[in-house]
């Protein structure tokens, strides 16, 4: 079985005026599909064809000559995970086991909100801000171009893609906007509070 590019789990359009069904249109159906194309090109004829994305990735990150493959099956994984986070109306305060988390280990909503906006401002070029669980308490993680917290023994709770390709048909070079949106109007705390388990 080759790896393969999930569909949207919203419409193209749903996520307007917020994120646009061009910038989808371009995110997901080439920049994803081009991951997904590549990583399926990296392991034809290997011993990882067949396997599963998370045996592809975990493998290509110990493996320096592997660094393309670890890349392009990264942002494979990365991406699916990102669209998950997002829901027609959603955004604003949690509820929920992620709720009281948030206010047990992050200070309560208004300084996660902070923290993880700054995480994603902050990130320098290329990269991720992600809420997850680690050692069974929420922390803020930044990871840089296609890095996922799934090889680093963390539980990843909640995604924002920081690549300009994430924002700028709809944002520009206003990051921070974009990262305020996600937070105000887009986030799946449904998704967010699955991923608890
Ligand atoms: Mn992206």
């Amino acid at each position: 079985m080759p790896i393969t590019l999930p569909d949207l789990p919203f419409d193209q359009n749903a996520l307007e005026p917020f994120i646009s069904a061009r910038t989808f249109e371009f995110h997901h159906g080439k920049h994803h599909r081009a991951y997904v194309d590549n990583t399926n090109k990296l392991i034809e004829n290997t011993a990882l064809a067949g396997k599963d994305l998370e045996t592809i990735i975990k493998t290509a990150a110990k493996d320096p000559d592997k660094k393309g493959l670890f890349n392009n099956a990264a942002q494979v994984w990365n991406h699916s995970f990102f669209w998950q986070c997002m829901k027609p109306g959603g955004g604003g305060k949690p509820t929920g086991q992620v709720a009281t988390m948030i206010d047990k280990d992050l200070g309560g909503y208004d300084k996660f909100a902070l923290d993880f906006k700054n995480a994603g401002a902050t990130q320098f070029g290329s990269g991720w801000a992600w809420l997850v669980k680690k050692d069974n308490k929420l922390a803020i993680f930044q990871t840089a171009n296609a890095d996922t917290p799934i090889t680093q023994g963390v539980t990843p709770l909640l995604v924002v893609d920081v690549w300009e390709h994430a924002y700028y048909l709809d944002y520009q070079n206003r990051r921070p906007d974009f990262l305020q949106t996600f937070l105000d109007q887009l986030i799946n705390w449904d998704f967010v509070n699955a991923n608890l388990g």
